[in-house]
Order: structure tokens, then sequence, then C-alpha cells
């Protein structure tokens, strides 16, 4: 049945072309896959996939590293929206791209840069980036690309942004992500760490020195307060401190008992790190239901593979403070009431009593904000009506001519592959607000060779899983959790692809 729903699939797609009276190719509707259309970065899935099944892991990594440079990190952390749009989930289940991926950049031996066009008078041009987080590096690696040397200034001692302050080691390695970063350095990226904006330096002192255009990519890097009584005692903290302090600074203080409180990534997060650094029990709160988490399904089981429990539909009332220490939280059990806006059932205090959960340390996972009166200062920017900054859809220009903004400080929490489209969005605005021109060479369409045949039949093996190390051995130790297909399997895999971007001028690349 897979096979015939798929010629019917191609039968139909034929049909369209001819219809349109459109030369396949110039059909808009059909010129994207649907996984390429639903990546941020608009990465292009088919090409990089038909590449590795040709064994051709350099080009195909060259490819991807068209449109993020990311491609390492990606692998291993990204959201993958394009997997949720792939077209063979309507046969059986979508390819895993991040799958194909995470074998395609660990064939990557001695890191290769990309394609850069040098141009001395861009390069004489002031542009700064401010962040290096992956909207700021995506943005100074796109504007490299173009000839510019632009200077990222970074609060923290570390480039990276939430993928080396808060993202743990165990899913992104940190040899990985600095591995990427170096490669953007070697574009002619100039980042200097320990700078931040608003103390070290200012958007106005910035102009002053001579800076045409300049990139803000701060994120939204503080923890929201729980607003609940006793919030101020010692033990209680948000997960943003909780996690920057350990991946930073390489220490934090763990408690016996931690409480979690929140259902977001960070929340699992926090509690898969408190749980490696030997809490005898890490419990998260959540008002809702565990469906209605917004962390990711797969973390959530390894979270409780390792250990953690879930104590759903329980909203906090109040820290217990005993001598100024945290020793519990009261709790109201919830039950699901009506729809609420964001079309899930509300959570409403239950019949039942409250209850105590003992603990000695809390952390907020409740979400992120960030200050930006106390960064920009004199040069106030617009703001949209949930506090973040407005920018153009396409150019990522705010209401201050010189200044454009991306990331999570634009968007809000978001991700890292929205960060780093933002990041490459913001590059070409840049550059077509100094030179009036579009000059984004990445962006044209590159025909790569395929060893997809139209007339061959599509294989119909399953999707499979990516390994993962035994929950033994992953107490105490920070150690990749995920780990990468051998050959065989990536290759098996990357042929289940359907080619929903196949056009008869494929020309070799
Ligand atoms: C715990 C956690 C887990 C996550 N897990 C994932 C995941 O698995 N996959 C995924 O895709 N996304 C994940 N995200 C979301 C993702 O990390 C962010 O959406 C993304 O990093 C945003 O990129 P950005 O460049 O806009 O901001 P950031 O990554 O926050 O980078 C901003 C940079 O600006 C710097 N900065 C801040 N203030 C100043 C200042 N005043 N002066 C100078 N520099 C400053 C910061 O130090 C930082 O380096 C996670 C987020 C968190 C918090
Ligand atoms: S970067 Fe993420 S969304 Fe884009 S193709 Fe890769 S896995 Fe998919
Ligand atoms: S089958 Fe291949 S080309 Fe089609 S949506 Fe899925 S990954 Fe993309």
């Amino acid at each position: 049945p897979v096979l015939s729903t798929i010629r019917h699939f191609r039968e139909e797609y034929e049909e369209h072309i001819r219809e349109k009276k459109c030369r396949a190719g110039v059909c808009a509707g059909l010129v994207r896959a649907p996984c390429q259309s639903a990546c941020p970065a608009s990465v292009d899935v088919p090409g990089f996939i038909s590449l590795v099944g040709e064994k051709r892991y350099a080009d195909a990594l060259k490819l991807h590293r068209e449109r993020n440079p990311f491609a390492a990190a990606c692998a291993r952390i990204c959201f993958h929206s394009c997997e949720e749009h792939c077209r063979r989930s309507s046969l059986d289940s979508p390819l895993s791209i991040r799958g194909i991926k995470r074998f395609m950049v660990e064939q990557e031996m001695i890191i290769q840069v990309p394609e850069v066009k040098e141009n001395a008078k861009n390069a004489a041009k002031k542009i700064a980036i401010v962040g290096a987080g992956p909207a700021g590096l995506s943005c100074a690696y796109f504007l490299a690309r173009l000839g510019y040397k632009p200077k990222v200034l970074e609060a923290a001692p570390r480039p990276g942004g939430m993928m080396a302050q808060t993202i743990p080691a165990y899913r992104l390695p940190r040899e990985i992500l600095a591995r990427e970063v170096r490669m953007i350095e070697r574009l002619g990226v100039d980042i200097e760490c320990d700078k931040a904006l608003g103390k070290d330096f200012t958007l106005e002192s910035l102009k002053q020195e001579g800076y045409e255009a300049l990139f803000l990519a701060v994120g939204a890097p503080d923890g929201l307060k729980l607003g609940l009584p006793g919030e101020e005692a010692e033990g209680v903290c948000e997960a943003m401190t909780f996690l920057r302090d350990y991946n930073i600074r390489g220490s934090v203080p763990v408690g016996r008992n931690v409480v979690i409180i929140g259902g977001g990534n960070a929340a699992i997060d926090a509690a898969r790190t408190a749980a490696r650094l030997d809490a005898e029990s890490v419990t998260v709160l959540y008002r809702r239901t565990r469906e209605q988490m917004p962390a990711y399904e797969e973390e959530i089981e390894e979270a409780e593979a390792e250990g953690v429990k879930l104590q759903l539909l329980t909203s906090p009332e109040e820290i217990i403070v005993e001598d100024g220490k945290v020793v519990g939280i009261r709790c109201k059990p919830m039950e699901l009431g009506a729809f609420d806006r964001s079309g899930r059932r509300r959570p409403v205090a239950g019949e039942d009593a409250d209850f105590v959960v003992p603990c000695d340390q809390v952390i907020a996972a409740i979400g992120q904000r960030v200050d930006l009166p106390l960064l920009t200062g004199s040069q106030s920017l617009n703001v949209q009506r949930n506090g973040y900054i407005a920018t153009d859809a396409l150019t990522k220009a705010t209401s201050q001519e010189w200044i454009f903004a991306g990331g999570d400080v634009a968007s809000g929490p978001s991700s890292v592959i929205e960060a780093v489209a933002d990041g490459e969005k913001a590059a070409a605005g840049i550059d077509l607000f100094l030179t009036g021109k579009n000059n984004a060479f990445w962006r044209e369409e590159k025909k790569v060779g395929t060893f997809f045949d139209p007339d061959a039949d599509p294989v119909s093996y399953e999707r499979e899983k990516q390994p993962l190390i035994p929950v033994e051995r992953r107490r105490c130790n920070f150690d990749e959790v995920e780990q990468p297909w051998d050959e065989a399997t990536a290759i098996r895999q990357a042929k289940r692809c359907l080619r929903c971007d196949y056009r008869e001028e494929v020309h070799s690349w």
C-alpha cells in the first residue's frame, strides 16, 4: 500500500504540473519541498538528504551550511519542525531529518569554511552585533560571507548564547559548539566576550564610535520570578541562573530534594541537570497535564527514565520557609476546566485539600524576559504587544534606521533555528541598508545531483530511532546521551525521502 500511495502521489504531482502548464520548477506551489518550507532557515533538506544517500557527505554539509552555520549543533538540539511537515508521514512516518543530519555532521573531520565573497568596501564598514547567541553569530557568519568584518560584543565569558549557557552538555557537547563558533571566527568575525550592553557600553556610544549598523541579539536572558510568598528564601532560584551557573561557572549548589516548577524544556533541562548532580529526588511540578507540557515528549521520557518524578495538575501556592531556608512548597491540586484561548483546557482548583511537597531547593522555570529599557537607553525602540522588539519580518529592521534586531529579543523565547533564520535575514537586511542591493548569494537555489530515480520504487523501510546511552551510564556525568547511526542505517533512512522537490532539470553541484 505504501508503494501504490507513493505512485499515486507522483501521478498527482505530474498531473498538477501538466494542468498548470508550468514546467516543473517554475510552479511556486511545488518548487519547495514541505520540509524545506517548514525549516525556519530554509535548509535544502531534500538536497542534503540526497547527497547523504550518495555518500557525498562533505557536499551535503556544505549545502546545509549555505543556510545554517550551526549544522552540528542543530543535528543535536533542533526542534525539527521540518519533520512535522514531512510528506512521508502521510504514508507511514516522517523522515528522521535530524538523525540523518547527525550522521552527516559526524563525518566532518576538519571543519570547512563556506564560500566568502571578499569585498574591501564592505570590510571597511563598521558593523556591531550585540549578543553572541545563535542569532548574533549567524548574522556575523552571513555578513562575513559578504566580505564584512563585524564585531560581536558578548556579555558572557564565552560565545554561544543559550547553547553554551543553559542547554546541557549531555544534549550538546561544548566542543561541538566551539568548533562551529571557531569556523565563524575564521571568516574574520571578531568576538569580544565580557562586554555587556548597558554596563560596558551603550547603543549611543557605539554610534559615536562610528558603527553604521547594529544587530541587537541579546535574547531573553532573565528568568521570570514565581510571584509566590517565600520566594526570597535561601534555596529558591530560577532555572536560567541555575543552568547558567553550572554551565559557565562549572558548579552550582544542588539540594537533596529538588523541586522544579514549570513544564517547558528549561524545566526538564534543570531537572535532568539536578539529577546528574546527584540530587536524591527531583520532582517537576506542573499545573496542567503531561500532554499539555510544552517540553518535548522525548525529553520528558528521558527525564523520567533518569529518575525525575512528574507531579502533574499541581499548582504551587506558597514557598514554606524555616530559618530563612526553603523547606517545602504548599500546593493546590488542580483539575481541567473549560478551554482557554490557547486551545488547551484551563487548570482550575480541585476539590481536594492543599498539600505540602517537602524540599530544600526550588527552581522556577516558568518563562523568560528581557529588560529592554535598561539595554536600549536613549536609542529606544518600538516594541510589540508582548514587550519584545518590533522588527520588519524580512529585514529585521527596527524603528531606528541603523538598528536591526532578531532572535529571542524580537520573537520572545523561541528556538535556535528561528534565531539562526533571524540572523540570516538581518545580515541580508543590513547589507541592503548599507549597499542598497540584495547580495545574499546563498539564497540562490542550488540544484544538486541526486541518486533519485523518478521511475524507481521508493524504499519501504520504517523510520528508526537514534541510539541512546543506557540510563545507568548517565549518572554523575554529562556525556552525550543521543548517539549517531552507523553508515548503513543513515543511508537506509536517507533513501526513504520522496524527493518532493523533484524536477526534470536537476543539475549536478
Ligand atoms: C534551558 C533552555 C533549553 C533550550 N533548549 C532548546 C533546544 O533544545 N532547541 C532549540 O532549538 N532551542 C532551545 N532553547 C531556545 C534557544 O536556546 C533560544 O531560542 C535561542 O538560543 C535564542 O537565540 P538568541 O541568539 O536570540 O539568544 P541567546 O541564545 O539567548 O543569546 C543571546 C546572547 O546575548 C548575550 N547578552 C545578553 N545580554 C547582553 C548584554 N547586555 N550585552 C551583551 N550581550 C548580552 C547573552 O549572554 C547571549 O550570549 C532553549 C532555551 C533554554 C533557556
Ligand atoms: S535545522 Fe532543524 S528544522 Fe531545519 S532542516 Fe535541520 S532539523 Fe529541520
Ligand atoms: S519526503 Fe523528503 S522531500 Fe518530502 S517532505 Fe519528507 S524529507 Fe522533505
